[in-house]
C-alpha cells in the first residue's frame, strides 16, 4: 500500500479547547500519518474545526516525545521508576501523614485518568491535596455554581447561542478562544441579523468585531457593571416575582447592595460612557431571550466569585435561566475541565459533584469505593500548594498532563519549589516541557490519538476519544500509571481495571449511586455500559438518569435521551431547593479599581490570554508550522500613548517586569489596549523562547472564595530593551533549536515553519520531516555576532551534505549585515543582523529554503526584499489557506468590500473561519482610514 492511501477513519474529540469539537480522523498508511476534518454529526460543531483542531494531523509525529521512564534524567524501566515512586509515597505518608503528598493534575486528562487520581488521593491515601489547572481556569465558575444553584451546574446547551436574540461575551475573547462556537454565534447572526452581540472587555479584541456593542470597561469594572445592571432591572420592573418569590432566596439583600449603582456610579468604576452604560441595560431589558457568556476574563480575578454571581443574579432576577436562548453560560477553557469538575477534581471537591464538607456525600464515597479511609477536609488549592512544596510541607507531587513552571502566576517560584522537593513526578507527553526539566521520575503518557477515554464539554456533552495509533516507545496511560503505583502501594483490588471503559463504568455507577435526582450530575443511566457500547459511545449531555435510557423501552437506550437544561422551573441543588442570590458588593480592595495604578513602579495592569493558533504552553500547537505562522513570537500589546511616553516603538524589544520576575516580548503598539494597560500571551515557553514566559511576571492573588489566580490583572512595568542589535535567522532544520550560542543571547524566540519542496525547474530540497525554524534575536552586545555567524555555518556543514558556500553582504548605512548560506547551491540559512529590529520579510524568507538563486536574486536575498516574481505575502493571516496580510490588504485595494468578497478573491477564510474576524479588522481599518 503506497504512503498516503486510506485506511479507516475514527471518530474522536479535539484535545484543545472547552468547545469539544468532534473530529473525524482518517487513518493513512505511512508512518503516523492522518487527515483530519470536521465531525459532520457531533452536535457542538456539526462539522467546523478552527486553526488548531485542523492542523491535528501536523502534532502526531514523534517529535519530542519522551519515549521511556526516567530516573533524574538517565533511562530505566517502569518497573523500577514505578517502585520508586510507590516507595517514596509510601516512606514519607508514614513519616509524614497524608498531606506531605500531592497530586496536580490537568483539564487534559481524560475523565478516568482524573478519576482514578482522585479516588488513590482522597479514598486510599486519605488526603484532598489534588489540584489541577483547572483551578487557573474556570474554579471561579465552580463556586459561583455551587453558591448560586448548590451545585456546579452549566444550566443551559449551546443551541441558545443560537436561540437567544441578545448575547453578551463578557470577560471572553469567543473569536480567538473558543472559535467554532463564535463560528456558531455568527452563522445565527447572519441568518438573524435581529440578534444582538455586545462584548464587554477591557480590550477591543478579535470578538468586537462583528458586535453590536463594545464595552471597554477598565478592568475589574465587572461587578459594578452586572450590580448597576440588576439596579436598572429592579427599577425597569422586570423581577419575575413568581420565579423569585417560589424558587429563590436572598434577593432583598443582593437588590440592597446594588441600589447605589445608579449610571453615574457604575460610569465611574467601569470608566465607560453613561450612554454605552444605559444603551446596554436598555438592550437586556428589552430582550427576553439573553445569554451572557462568560469566561477566562471573568474567572480569573480576585474578584472572580463574585462576578459570576453577578451575572448569575441578574438571569435569577429575571428568570432568564433554562429555557431556550437564556442563561448565564460559563465556557471552559480545556477539553476535560468539566470532566475534573465531575470527578472532584479540584482540591476542596469530592468525586461525582459531591462536597467534601458534607458528611453524608463522604460516607457515601467511601461505602461505594469501600476505601480505608476518605479525605476529611479540603486540600491544598494550586497556589498554596506550590506554597507548601516550596516550604516543604509537602514533599512529594506528582504531576500529570499540565506544565506549572510555565502556566502557574509567579512560575519561577513554582520552578524552585519543584526544585526544592522531596520528589517531583511528571507524566508527560513531552520530555521538553519545562517541568519536564524539573523533574525527578519522568514518566511517557500516552497523547491525543493512542488513549481511549471520555471528555466532556461546555455543555455537559460527554463525548469519546478514541485511539487510533500506537503509543510510541514505552508511553503509557495516566489512569494505568496510577493504577500501577496504588498497587504497589497495597491496594490491588480497588485499581484492578483492566481498561479505561471498566474505570468509565465505576465512575457512571457512583454518580447513579444512591442519587435518585438528589445530585445533578446522574449518569445511572450508564451504570452497567458495557466495553462494546463504551466503544460505540455517541456524544451525549448529561444527566443520563436510568429513565431516559430505559424507559421507552425500545432498546435503543442512551440514543433516546434528549438534551436537557436546568432550573427553568427551580429545583436547584441546595437544601431547600432555592436559588442563592448571592448578596455580591464591589469590592474597594481590588488592584483593578478604576484609575488606581497598581503602584507607582509597576503602574501597568498586564493582562494575559490566549491567542487564536497556539494552546497552552505549546507542546503540541508548537509542532505544527502553520500554526506559527499568525503570530511566531511572545508579543505586548501597549497602547500609542504608553509607548510614546516610554519610548517603545514599534516592533522593538520590551522588558516587562514586576515583583516576581521579567519577560521579554515584541512591542505592538494598538489603540485595543486601554491607556495604563498591558497585554501578553500566555503560551511562549522556554522551549520556544528566552524569557517570553508571562508567568514569570503574573501576580497568584486568588480569589477568596474559589481560590482562582488573578491571572488578568498582574502590576507591572514595561521598558524599552536596549539591544545593540538584532537579528533573524530562517535555518531548513531543526537544528535551529540547538544553537549553543543561543544560552549566550539575551533574546531568542524560535518557531517552525514549512520547508516547501521546490518542485520547480531550479530543483527540490529533499527533506524528511519538511519543518525548519525561524529565529528572531536580539543582544546587549555586538562581539556575540561573529560566533553567532561561525555556529550557523557550522550548523550547515554538519546537516546537509555537499558543498557548502557562505554569501554575505555588509550595508553599513542602514547598519545590515546579511548571510546566506547554501548546500549543493540550495538555499539553507538566512541570517541578518541589524542595528535596529530587522525588517526583511519574514514570510518570504521562509519561503526560500531550498531555493537556487542566480547573481542577482542573490544580491536580492541578501536585501532581504522579495523580488517581482516572488511577492512577499506578509505575516499569514489565514493559516489553513496560506494568506497573508499583503495579499488581503491587496485584494482591498482593488476593491473587495466585505469579509465575503476578500474570501472569494483570496480563500482567506474560506475553510476554517477562524481568521474571518482579523479579515474584518483589516477592512474596516481600511475604510477608517
Ligand atoms: Fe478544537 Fe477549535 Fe473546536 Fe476548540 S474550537 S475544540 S480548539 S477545533
Amino acid at each position: 500500500m503506497a504512503d498516503g492511501t486510506r485506511i479507516d477513519s475514527v471518530k474522536t474529540t479535539c484535545p484543545y479547547c472547552g468547545v469539544g469539537c468532534g473530529v473525524v480522523v482518517e487513518r493513512l498508511s505511512g508512518e503516523r500519518q492522518v487527515n483530519i476534518r470536521g465531525d459532520l454529526d457531533h452536535p457542538a460543531n456539526f462539522g467546523r474545526l478552527c486553526s488548531k483542531g485542523l492542523a491535528l494531523g501536523e502534532t502526531t509525529s514523534i517529535k519530542e516525545r519522551l519515549l521511556y521512564p526516567e530516573i533524574r534524567g538517565e533511562r530505566t524501566d517502569w518497573k523500577t521508576a514505578t517502585d520508586l515512586v510507590a516507595d517514596k509515597f509510601s516512606n514519607i505518608i508514614a513519616e509524614h501523614g497524608p498531606d506531605a503528598v500531592a497530586f496536580y493534575v490537568s483539564g487534559q486528562l481524560l475523565t478516568e485518568d482524573y478519576y482514578v487520581a482522585n479516588k488513590f488521593i482522597k479514598g486510599y491515601i486519605g488526603s484532598a491535596n489534588i489540584d489541577t489547572n483547572s483551578r487557573l481556569c474556570m474554579a471561579s465558575s465552580v463556586a459561583g455554581h455551587k453558591r448560586a444553584f448548590g451545585a456546579d451546574t452549566v444550566p443551559g446547551t449551546y443551541e441558545d447561542l443560537e436561540l437567544a436574540d441578545l448575547v453578551i461575551l463578557t470577560g471572553s475573547n469567543f473569536a480567538w478562544c473558543h472559535p467554532v462556537l463564535y463560528q456558531r454565534l455568527l452563522a445565527a447572526k447572519e441568518k438573524r441579523p435581529s440578534l444582538k452581540i455586545v462584548v464587554i472587555d477591557p480590550r477591543r479584541t478579535a470578538t468586537v468585531d462583528f458586535a453590536d456593542l463594545h464595552l471597554p470597561l477598565c478592568p475589574g469594572g465587572d461587578v459594578p457593571l452586572f450590580l448597576g445592571l440588576l439596579n436598572a432591572l429592579k427599577k425597569a420592573r422586570l423581577c419575575a416575582d413568581e420565579y423569585v418569590e417560589n424558587y429563590t432566596k436572598g434577593v432583598g439583600e443582593a437588590l440592597a447592595n446594588a441600589a447605589d449603582f445608579d449610571l453615574a456610579r457604575v460610569s465611574d468604576m467601569t470608566g465607560l460612557d453613561p450612554a454605552l452604560i444605559q444603551q446596554f441595560f436598555t438592550m437586556f431589558i428589552e430582550t427576553e431571550k439573553t445569554l451572557t457568556v462568560y469566561s477566562q476574563g471573568v474567572n480569573q480575578a480576585n474578584d472572580g466569585t463574585d462576578r459570576v454571581n453577578a451575572i448569575v443574579n441578574c438571569h435569577l432576577y429575571t428568570a432568564r435561566i433554562g429555557r431556550p436562548g437564556m442563561g448565564p453560560f460559563s465556557i471552559t477553557g480545556q477539553p476535560n475541565a468539566m470532566g475534573g469538575r465531575e470527578v472532584g477534581g479540584l482540591a476542596n471537591q469530592l468525586a461525582s459533584h459531591m462536597d467534601l464538607h458534607n458528611r453524608d456525600h463522604r460516607d457515601l464515597v467511601q461505602r461505594f469505593w469501600r476505601s480505608p479511609k476518605i479525605a476529611d477536609k479540603p486540600g491544598l488549592k494550586a497556589v498554596d500548594l506550590f506554597d507548601a512544596i516550596h516550604e516543604g510541607k509537602v514533599k512529594a507531587v506528582w504531576i500529570m498532563a499540565t506544565n506549572p513552571v510555565v502556566s502557574m502566576p509567579n512560575a519561577d517560584f513554582v520552578r524552585e519549589a519543584l526544585a526544592k522537593c522531596e520528589l517531583t513526578v511528571v507524566s508527560e507527553v513531552v520530555g521538553t516541557s519545562d517541568t519536564a526539566q524539573c523533574a525527578d521520575v519522568l514518566l511517557p503518557s500516552s497523547a491525543w490519538g493512542e488513549k481511549q477515554g471520555m471528555v466532556t464539554n461546555s455543555e455537559r456533552r460527554m463525548s469519546r476519544q478514541r485511539g487510533f495509533m500506537a503509543p510510541p516507545g514505552e508511553a503509557r496511560d495516566d489512569w494505568r500509571q496510577i493504577c500501577d503505583v496504588a498497587q504497589k502501594m497495597g491496594f490491588a483490588d480497588a485499581f484492578a481495571f483492566e481498561n479505561a471503559s471498566e474505570v468509565f463504568q465505576e465512575f457512571a455507577a457512583l454518580c447513579g449511586y444512591e442519587n435518585n435526582g438528589s445530585r445533578d450530575l446522574d449518569l445511572s443511566g450508564l451504570s452497567d455500559i458495557d466495553e462494546k457500547s463504551y466503544e460505540e459511545f455517541a456524544p451525549l449531555q448529561w444527566p443520563v438518569s436510568h429513565d431516559d435510557v430505559v424507559s421507552k423501552g425500545d432498546g435503543k437506550g442512551a440514543e433516546n435521551k434528549q438534551d436537557h437544561r436546568f432550573f427553568a422551573d427551580g429545583n436547584f441543588y441546595t437544601d431547600d431547593k432555592r436559588a442563592f442570590f448571592a448578596p455580591v458588593a464591589a469590592s474597594s480592595s481590588s488592584l483593578e479599581q478604576p484609575g488606581t495604578p497598581p503602584t507607582s513602579n509597576y503602574p501597568f495592569v498586564l493582562n494575559t490570554g490566549r491567542i487564536r493558533d497556539q494552546w497552552h504552553t505549546m507542546t503540541r500547537t508548537g509542532l505544527a508550522p502553520r500554526l506559527s505562522q499568525h503570530i511566531a513570537e511572545p508579543f505586548v500589546e501597549v497602547c500609542p500613548k504608553d509607548a510614546n511616553r516610554l519610548g517603545l516603538k514599534e516592533a522593538s524589544l520590551a522588558k516587562v517586569v514586576s515583583p516576581n520576575g521579567e519577560m521579554f516580548a515584541r512591542v505592538v503598539i494598538t489603540d485595543r489596549q486601554q491607556e495604563g494597560s498591558l497585554f501578553a500571551p500566555m503560551h511562549w515557553t522556554s522551549r520556544y523562547a528566552k524569557k517570553g514566559r508571562v508567568g514569570a511576571v503574573t501576580r497568584a492573588a486568588p480569589d477568596p472564595i474559589s481560590g482562582q489566580p488573578a491571572l488578568k490583572s498582574s502590576p507591572a512595568a514595561i521598558e524599552p530593551f536596549d539591544a545593540a542589535w538584532y537579528g533573524f535567522a530562517v535555518i531548513g532544520d531543526e537544528a535551529g533549536f540547538d544553537l549553543e550560542c543561543l544560552s549566550a543571547i539575551d533574546y531568542w524566540a524560535g518557531a517552525r515553519f514549512a520547508c516547501a519542496d521546490q518542485d520547480d525547474d531550479k530543483g527540490a530540497l529533499h527533506r524528511d520531516d519538511g519543518a525548519g525554524v525561524r529565529l528572531e534575536l536580539a543582544h546587549s552586545d555586538y562581539n556575540i555576532v561573529n560566533q553567532l555567524t561561525d555556529e550557523f555555518v557550522t550548523a550547515a556543514e554538519t546537516h546537509w551534505e555537499g558543498p557548502i558556500e557562505t554569501a554575505r553582504f555588509v550595508d553599513d548605512g542602514r547598519g545590515l549585515s546579511s548571510y546566506a548560506i547554501f548546500s549543493d547551491d540550495k538555499l539553507v540559512c538566512l541570517l541578518f543582523i541589524a542595528r535596529e529590529s530587522v525588517s526583511a520579510a519574514r514570510t518570504w524568507a521562509c519561503e526560500q529554503i531550498g531555493r537556487s538563486f542566480n547573481g542577482s536574486e542573490r544580491a536580492q536575498l541578501l536585501a532581504g526584499r522579495p523580488g517581482g516574481a516572488t511577492p512577499d505575502r506578509g505575516a499569514i493571516i489565514c493559516s489553513c489557506m496560506n494568506v497573508g496580510l499583503n495579499e488581503i490588504k491587496a485584494s482591498i485595494a482593488k476593491g473587495c468590500d466585505s469579509v465575503q468578497a476578500i474570501s472569494d478573491a483570496t480563500k482567506a477564510g474560506s475553510n476554517c473561519g477562524s481568521c474571518r474576524s482579523d479579515i474584518a479588522r483589516l477592512l474596516k481599518e481600511r475604510v477608517d482610514a
